[in-house]
């Protein structure tokens, strides 16, 4: 369990009450059962369920299990996706272990606007599902143009389905983390976001194979390559 407060041997802690239904109603949990808590900070701590009644809870650590391991800066900058498909890229990037997610509006994007708050909300129940002992952070939304204005310049592999693209693996050749992947909406980039990006020293474009991918499909297809040449 995810709890945004500090970890330590005897202090109790509270649950949310969304945590405390799901323990009490959901896993049918009592008081005395173990549990296993982090904050993203303290690494992972087993501990029991001090007293439980309807939506309170209240959590004792014990004893730290693993420390914190360090978080790497890997980024996943997704245009604003249609709602299924970007709560999937975000249930999945966490699952894989990303840094950072970056909603970003293009040209092109379907989606208006982007509920940050419910992303943040899947990203914990995915920590806490694959025992991820760090939250992704989520970004504010902005618009691409943005984004690349205010880049630290740190490696971005573009993800490009159409033209004479190299593919991902010749592309990330030598690269190591940090490194982030960028994959545009629904419709594709336009022109004009094409262009913005083949001039940033930062920027390289990567192809994923010779198929039009579904955006969903690229952005969780790049990042589990990008692992696996780049680290992390
Ligand atoms: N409608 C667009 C078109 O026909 O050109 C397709 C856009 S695609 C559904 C959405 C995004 O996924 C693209 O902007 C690109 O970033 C990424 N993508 C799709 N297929 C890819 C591939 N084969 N290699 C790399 N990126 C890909």
């Amino acid at each position: 369990l995810y709890l945004d407060q500090p970890l330590e041997a005897g202090r109790e802690v509270p649950a949310t009450p969304g945590q405390a239904h799901y323990l009490g109603s959901v896993m049918r949990r009592g008081p005395g059962d173990a549990v296993l808590l982090f904050n993203g900070r303290h690494g992972e701590w087993e501990g029991r369920i001090a007293a439980i009644r309807k939506d309170r809870c209240a959590l004792l650590p014990e004893r730290q299990a693993r420390p914190q391991p360090p978080q790497a800066d890997t980024r996943l900058l997704v245009a604003a996706l249609k709602r299924d498909a970007m709560e999937w890229v975000v249930e999945k990037a966490t699952e894989l272990g990303i840094g950072l997610i970056q909603p970003v509006f293009t040209r092109r994007s379907v989606a208006d606007r982007v509920n940050a708050a419910r992303l943040a909300a899947i990203a914990q129940e995915a920590a806490e599902q694959c025992e991820r002992l760090s939250l992704p952070r989520i970004g504010a939304p902005q618009p691409l143009p943005a984004v690349l204005e205010a880049w630290d310049g740190i490696p971005l592999l573009v993800g490009a389905e159409r033209g004479e693209r190299p593919p991902l693996a010749r592309a990330a050749k030598g690269l190591h983390a940090p490194w982030a992947w960028l994959v545009g909406p629904e419709g594709g980039f336009d022109r004009v976001e094409l262009d913005d990006l083949a001039r940033r020293a930062f920027v390289s474009t990567a192809a994923l194979g010779p198929r039009i991918l579904r955006a969903e499909t690229a952005a969780i297809a790049g990042l589990t390559l990008l692992q696996a040449l780049a680290g992390d």
